[in-house]
């Protein structure tokens, strides 16, 4: 396995990150998860854009240029001759002192690690996932925007720590409002009399890459939708509920918090989108040129 490490290709083993690194002292830094399909980089732009923007939120300057950013990301995806991988690119603070001022960080560290993708049990998109909701609420927007996608996941740890303890896959996060955010590591949808329904960003959710997905694939087959506002009392009583994400892909919900969702089946829009989903993310991206040996 190769790792680019702040330029240079170097073995899993050399791929080492100072201690006085602010990502790893105090989570300051921000990553991308993405997915590679048959050697295409799905939706890359998009999360290089995100990964940028989150960047500029906390003033963290990027040492590369977008464009160099994507490069480096397919060559790392190339070196390791992977058809099918996860990345995950980080880029942190950058080695400092033990204060916090992120000025003592002179240059940040980027990694860009290509993985074998652990995916879910076809089981779950065959009969769905229940889900709980989570006592701990998403991190408002005037204290941490939740579209920034940064190093500090704690919050989204202890929401994910209750799911685990109720033995659900995911936990449905509220935002201090009491109104649905997304999930802990996914965003949310619904459907109700024909309408796709997701929280808007407003409520305090990452802008995922897979929900934006969702989104073109429902416009495109002219299914009404929208980023709206909804309450447990929405989620309870959909027609059809479903998570978005990069690991997750569309993962039928068919229970929250004890209660069944409609019939308690993986509901016929979220199957036509799952099935939607699947011919798109092999041709919507950033198609890498492999070594000959794995092409
Ligand atoms: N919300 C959170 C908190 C996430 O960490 C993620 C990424 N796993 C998502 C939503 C889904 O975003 P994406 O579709 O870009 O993976």
């Amino acid at each position: 396995m190769l790792i680019y490490l702040d330029g240079n290709l170097v073995p899993k083993e050399e791929a080492l990150v100072s201690v006085f690194d602010h990502g790893f002292l105090y989570g300051d830094g921000v990553f991308e998860g993405i997915r590679v399909y048959e050697g295409n980089v799905f939706r890359l732009q998009e999360h290089i854009a995100r990964l940028y923007e989150s960047a500029k939120t906390i003033a963290l300057e990027i040492p590369l240029t977008q464009e160099e950013m994507i490069q480096a990301t397919t060559r790392t995806v190339a070196a390791n001759e992977k058809q099918d991988a996860y990345i995950r690119l980080v880029v942190s603070r950058g080695p400092g002192d033990l204060g916090i001022d992120p000025a003592k960080c002179k240059q940040a560290t980027v990694v860009i690690i290509v993985a074998t993708i652990a995916l879910y049990p076809e089981e779950h998109y065959q009969n769905g996932v229940k889900l709980v909701t989570a006592s701990v609420r998403r991190i408002p927007m005037e204290s941490l925007d939740p579209r920034v996608k940064s190093l500090n996941y704690l919050n989204n740890i202890l929401a994910k720590l209750e799911a685990k303890n109720a033995g659900c896959l995911e936990a449905v996060m509220l935002n201090h409002h009491g109104l649905v955010a997304e999930c802990t590591a996914d965003n949310i949808f619904m459907v109700k009399n024909g309408v796709l329904k997701t929280p808007d960003l407003m409520q305090g959710a990452l802008a995922g890459i897979t929900r934006a997905a969702v989104l073109d694939l429902a416009r495109e087959r002219s299914l009404e939708t929208q980023e709206t506002v909804m309450a447990l009392h929405d989620l309870y009583n959909a027609d059809e509920c479903f998570l978005t994400g990069t690991g997750a892909e569309i993962v039928p919900v068919v229970g929250i918090d004890g209660r069944q969702i409609h019939d308690g089946k993986p509901g016929p829009m979220t199957k036509t989108l799952l099935a939607a989903f699947r011919e798109l993310r092999v041709r919507d991206g950033v198609k890498v040129a492999m070594p000959q040996a794995v092409r």
